[in-house]
């Protein structure tokens, strides 16, 4: 595809999402509400800094008028039997599949991912839709037995109420999608406040999700609020009408939104950075191993919160292999990510590139030695050259998160070391072991084994399928989303007690006569 094709591919994929007029200066706001604000939010495409959408802010009258709205639809939506609420969503993944490919693209125009990942990413949405069809068949909650005889005791979950959700750039559609689907058919309502650096997603993914709540009925019981600055976010963490604010961002974020919102008693549902590690030993399958790590750590350009960012090998295999990562990246094909055959594409903006560049700089000063990459690449667009840099115990850089494509290798002699190594960061989110061996495996597994959320075998740290819960503890913020039994976070649980014998006898046996 030429780079007109990609260009013109732009407004074709705006239009048939509906969206076209987000290229016309101040043509779209407000999301649900067309309604005008000051100031324009660019989009821009990252593979080339061209502008592909403007979009108007909502100003403070607007907020207010989305917030009441949700609320107002929440009040009647909570009454509507959950197995009805999924045949809604399960409607919306119909309006996902209808659009997965200009979506995806989409995906791709304004986050630069290649396109099998911009359509991975809507597939994502499609897989937590129908996880949540299947949910609201099973909102289930359990009987206990009562210590006192004549009693019934059982346990239910009620629809908690307006729901915030806030994102971050690099997932700009299935992380909603996590949050708003499963909490739809738990009854709430939801106002997203998605990242400034992605509003034509957030708002081809709002009307998908809007035609078919309009259709119903139930027009704006999902709010979208986008804003130049965080003032949106600021305000919605202390509006006492979300009591769960749910925040997917960097660790700085998290700690700020977690601290405000404990403050008046709400719940957050915190996922943020990750700092994720693969253990390969000696006995690995190095070819699994090998395209693993090439994987986690170059795929989506290095910016996903589960992006290996560390490896450990083996001293044994560690320089063989080592050479053949690096001959690895070399074959790394790195460009336009709508072009047919890249692998890699741009850094979101100029400030990740100087990010990158400022990791690789300390990185070096701290005894790191750069085994390939390490540069920005000089054309249009925020590219980078993805980064091998061999390491020493003890470099303050490898703790933290750089959202780049940089990989740092260490070495260790025992598995000890090496899951010490591992867990010894600030963040707890994904974790994976290359190995054959049995009990090396399961140490890995075992409770003085890795300490993130997510401990994988023989798999990378980066693509987990949505029927797990995901997320991570530590600075990673302890929150869960998508399977298992996350969707309890989205409600509130109530404990009911019945008596339907003729005495009124007190738990523990307590005496109260008058
Ligand atoms: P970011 O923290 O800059 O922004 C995330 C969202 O939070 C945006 O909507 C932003 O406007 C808002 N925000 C930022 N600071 C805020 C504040 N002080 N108060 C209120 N709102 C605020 O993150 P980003 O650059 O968009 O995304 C990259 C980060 O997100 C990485 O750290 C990555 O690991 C993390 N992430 C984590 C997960 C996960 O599931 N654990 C998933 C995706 C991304």
């Amino acid at each position: 595809m030429s780079d007109s094709a990609v260009s013109v591919s732009v407004s074709q994929v705006l239009s048939s999402l509906g969206i076209a007029d987000a290229l016309l200066p101040g043509a779209w706001a407000g999301a649900a509400l067309d309604l005008l604000g000051d100031g324009v939010i660019e989009s821009r495409n990252p593979a080339d800094g061209s502008v592909i959408g403007r979009v108007s802010p909502c100003t403070d009258e607007q907020y207010e008028v989305v917030v009441a709205r949700a609320q107002a639809q929440f009040e009647r939506w909570r009454l509507i039997p959950a197995p009805r609420r999924g045949e809604i969503v399960r409607q919306m993944a119909e309006g996902f599949r209808k659009h997965k490919v200009a979506l995806g693209h989409l995906v791709s125009l304004e986050v630069g991912k290649v396109a099998s990942e911009g359509a991975g990413e809507v597939q994502e949405t499609i897989d937590i839709a129908d996880f949540a069809v299947g949910l609201s068949r099973q909102l289930y909650g359990l009987a206990m037995h009562s210590e006192r005889p004549g009693h019934r005791m059982y346990e239910q979950w009620h629809p908690l109420g307006l729901i915030s959700v806030i994102t971050a750039f690099n997932f700009p559609n299935a992380v909603w999608a996590w949050n708003a689907l499963l909490a739809c058919v738990c009854g709430d309502g939801v106002v997203w406040k998605p990242s400034h650096k992605a509003p034509l997603t957030a708002i081809a993914t709002h009307r998908i999700c809007e035609e078919v709540l309009a259709a119903h009925g139930f027009s704006g019981l999902f709010g979208l609020v986008i804003g130049k600055n965080r003032a949106h976010a600021e305000k919605m963490i202390r509006d006492h009408r979300f009591p769960l604010v749910s925040a997917t961002g960097s660790t700085n974020m998290g700690r700020h939104i977690g601290t405000v919102v404990a403050e008046r008693f709400g719940r957050s549902l915190l996922e943020l950075g990750g700092n994720n590690a693969i253990i390969v030993t000696k006995d690995a399958d190095l070819d699994l191993a090998l395209r693993g790590i090439t994987f986690g750590a170059v795929g989506t350009a290095g910016q996903r919160c589960t992006s290996t960012r560390r490896v450990y090998l083996q001293e044994s295999i560690a320089a063989e292999f080592t050479a053949r990562l690096v001959k690895a990246y070399g074959q790394v094909r790195i460009g336009d990510p709508l072009q047919p055959g890249t692998l890699m594409g741009p850094l979101i903006d100029n400030d990740a590139v100087r990010c990158f560049e400022e990791a690789i700089i300390t990185a070096v000063a701290q005894g790191g030695r750069v085994l390939c990459g390490g540069k920005r690449i000089d054309r249009p667009g925020s590219y980078v050259e993805p980064t091998i840099i061999a390491i020493q115990e003890g470099m303050a850089i490898v703790k933290e998160e750089t959202f780049a494509p940089i990989l740092y290798v260490g070495t260790f002699k025992t598995l000890d070391d090496a899951i010490r190594m591992q867990n010894d960061v600030p963040q707890g989110l994904s974790s994976s072991i290359f190995t054959t061996n049995f009990q090396s495996a399961e140490q890995f597994l075992s409770a003085v084994g890795s300490d993130c959320g997510i401990a994988n075998v023989n798999i990378g740290t980066s693509g987990a399928e949505i029927g797990g819960a995901f997320g991570g503890d530590k600075e990673t913020g302890g929150g869960r989303e998508a399977g298992s039994d996350c969707w309890k976070q989205y409600m509130r649980r109530q404990t009911c007690t019945l008596n339907y014998s003729k005495e009124l006898p007190l738990a523990q046996g307590v005496n109260f006569d008058i």
